[in-house]
């Protein structure tokens, strides 16, 4: 198992012979990524163990807090009148160079949804005077 001890010399060992250096005490992010690397399997497996005895267990001497849990589901926020109006954002050279076999195709790389578009349709608007 490998162990971290915040604050105390620059590396500690234990018995598995992992080695874990720690910069000074202030770097959180260093020492909650060696605290979570101390957790053994059978501490995720233990049916008696909660996660908020493990999180106390890793985290208590910095405090923890457990936030109540939401249900997540995936969402994302792009639409096709958003990618249309981020197309007419560009210039039409840029616009121009899009265009493969006839259309301008979007892929949004959070949902992985196409968008494709006829070139007039997301040309600029003409000015009106
Ligand atoms: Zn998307």
């Amino acid at each position: 198992m490998a162990r971290a001890i915040a604050g105390g010399p620059a590396a500690s060992c234990c018995s598995s012979g992992v080695e874990v250096e720690l910069p000074p005490e202030d770097d959180a992010w260093v020492e909650g990524r060696a605290l979570v690397a101390s957790v053994e399997d059978v501490e995720l497996l233990d049916p008696n163990a909660s996660a908020e005895q493990l999180l106390y267990r890793l985290f208590h001497q910095r405090g923890v807090r457990v936030f109540r849990s939401r249900d997540l589901h995936a969402q994302c926020s792009c639409s096709r009148e958003r990618v249309e109006r981020m197309l007419r954002s560009f210039s039409q050279d840029d616009r121009d160079h899009m265009v493969e076999n006839g259309k301008i195709t979007v892929t949004c790389e959070f949902c992985n949804s196409t968008y494709r578009f006829e070139p007039l349709d997301v040309r600029e608007p003409t000015p009106s005077s």
